[in-house]
């Protein structure tokens, strides 16, 4: 039994590492994709963890392929595509380690999973099912994304998301929204950044942001990244803050990702129940996530970023999170 499968993308974050002899910026190849990192960060927690996505058959795909086995994630349900390229990322880090992406990807083998070579097994035999929105932009993985997540619900599982907005993915902004729309319907658990929020909403106030999904969609609980200042959170109609930590950042990549990966091993620590949290437990499950979230910006890329079990308990227990509890009902 897996406590979490995920589907979606894995590929090849190329990160800036330093410059030539002539000053020109060299790139490092690095594992990642949204889904992968969360997977990987569950699996260095001791968690069991599988992936569902599609790869290249080339170098690039098989290198990711053994990543993921490396780092304990089971990849039966790695397809691996002979028409199709893995598809590449560069990233690009300003001075306080935030980052843009340049893709490759017209098309990547990421985007071309297909309904009939998703697994279905392997989320039979899975507690939680994890999916972002980066499948959702072109088919026929859109399709291929939605029935899965449709199976998982109507088999049970616990339906995490994160709709990770990348602008530039898409064709059109409206068709964006549309469909990171159809994912909500499905959220048990919904991690999102403040501009992700503004852009489905159309409003910067967290609180009024986070009630208008609640109201709409029903999801249990909302989870709005704030970087380096933490986390705001909605159970219900109650809503918090927890601040973040102060770590040296160097590289964000990966720490979106980390944070969800809190979240959900905090979930599984508990044996699933979200019904039953206490306010008090999410602000404990949420000043957790920021700590993982916060020690994976120390080091760069994502996957090779994600912290151990102890890295997280000294950083949680040195410094609790500041700020927490109702804000507001
Ligand atoms: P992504 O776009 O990769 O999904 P995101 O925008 O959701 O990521 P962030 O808000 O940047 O992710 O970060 C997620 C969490 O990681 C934050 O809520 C916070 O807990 C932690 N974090 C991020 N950046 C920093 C930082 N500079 N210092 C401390 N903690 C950080």
């Amino acid at each position: 039994m897996h406590d979490v499968v995920a589907l979606g993308e894995v590929l090849i974050d190329f990160t800036p590492a330093g410059k030539s002899e002539n000053g020109e910026v060299r790139f490092e190849r690095n594992p990642g994709g949204a889904p992968a990192n969360v997977l990987s960060a569950l699996a260095k927690l001791g968690k069991k963890t599988a992936f569902i996505g599609k790869v290249g058959n080339d170098q690039f795909g098989h290198y990711l392929n053994s990543v993921l086995q490396k780092n304990s994630i089971d990849t039966k349900g790695v397809v691996f595509s002979n028409d199709t390229n893995t598809t590449l990322a560069f990233v690009h880090l300003d001075d306080k380690g935030d980052r843009s992406f340049s893709f490759y990807r017209n098309p990547g083998a990421d985007m071309m999973l297909q309904e009939q070579e998703v697994d279905l097994e392997i989320i039979n035999n899975s507690r939680i099912f994890h999916f972002g929105s980066i499948s959702l932009t072109h088919e026929p993985s859109a399709s291929a994304t939605l029935k899965a997540v449709a199976y998982a619900k109507e088999n049970g599982l616990l339906i995490s998301y994160d709709p990770n907005l990348r602008v530039n993915l898409w064709d059109d902004l409206n068709h964006a929204r549309s469909m990171i729309e159809v994912g909500l319907k499905f959220a048990d658990v919904l991690k999102i950044s403040e501009e992700e929020l503004e852009f489905i909403t159309g409003t910067k106030d967290l609180k009024k942001g986070s009630k208008y999904i609640y109201v709409q969609f029903h999801i249990k609980l909302i989870l709005v990244t704030l970087g380096s200042d933490g986390c705001f959170y909605r159970l219900g109609h109650v809503v918090g803050k927890c601040s973040g930590y102060d770590v040296d950042a160097i590289d964000t990549t990966g720490a979106g990702d980390a944070f969800l990966a809190g979240i959900i091993y905090q979930i599984i620590e508990k044996d699933y129940l979200l019904s039953d949290l206490s306010l008090n437990e999410v602000d404990k499950m949420v000043s957790f996530a920021n700590a993982v979230g916060a020690l994976a910006t120390t080091k760069k890329g994502a996957i090779p970023a994600m912290p151990s079990i102890d890295e997280i308990l000294a950083l949680f227990n040195k410094t609790n999170c500041i700020k927490k509890g109702i804000l507001s009902q």
